[in-house]
């Protein structure tokens, strides 16, 4: 495991020079750039990598499971003989001529059938 804030602050010193010149490198010794700095920050690279890959896989777990556990609500078109729909559950109008969606643009409910 590499140390994360040596690799950070040898690569801002390296990049940047915001911190210093080589010789303040938590990785010189006694010469100037060498290969440890490079192999530690592709090490530490690789580590996020797996971090991420790991976090990508856990959201996408928990999203299946508040999927999976959450009702998607449903609701109807509820349709005049003006031709304009409102949405049973919140009221949100269609004017007549408009599609009707399969579901509601503002509440997001499924449209299950369109009453008439
Ligand atoms: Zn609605």
């Amino acid at each position: 495991m590499v140390d994360a804030e040596k690799v950070k602050k040898g690569l801002d010193i390296c990049a940047l020079r915001s911190a210093g010149d080589c010789t303040c490198c938590p990785y010189f010794e006694n010469t100037y750039c060498n290969d440890l700095l490079a192999s530690d920050a592709a090490e530490y690279i690789e580590s996020l990598d797996e971090r991420i890959a790991i976090m990508q896989e856990s959201m996408e777990a928990l999203e299946k499971q508040v999927a999976e556990s959450w009702p998607t609500p449903h609701a109807q078109w509820l349709v005049y003989k003006s031709g304009n729909a409102n949405c049973s559950a919140c009221g949100y109008e269609i004017f007549s001529g408009r599609e009707r969606t399969p579901y509601c643009p503002r509440c997001g409910c499924v449209m299950e059938e369109v009453s008439e």
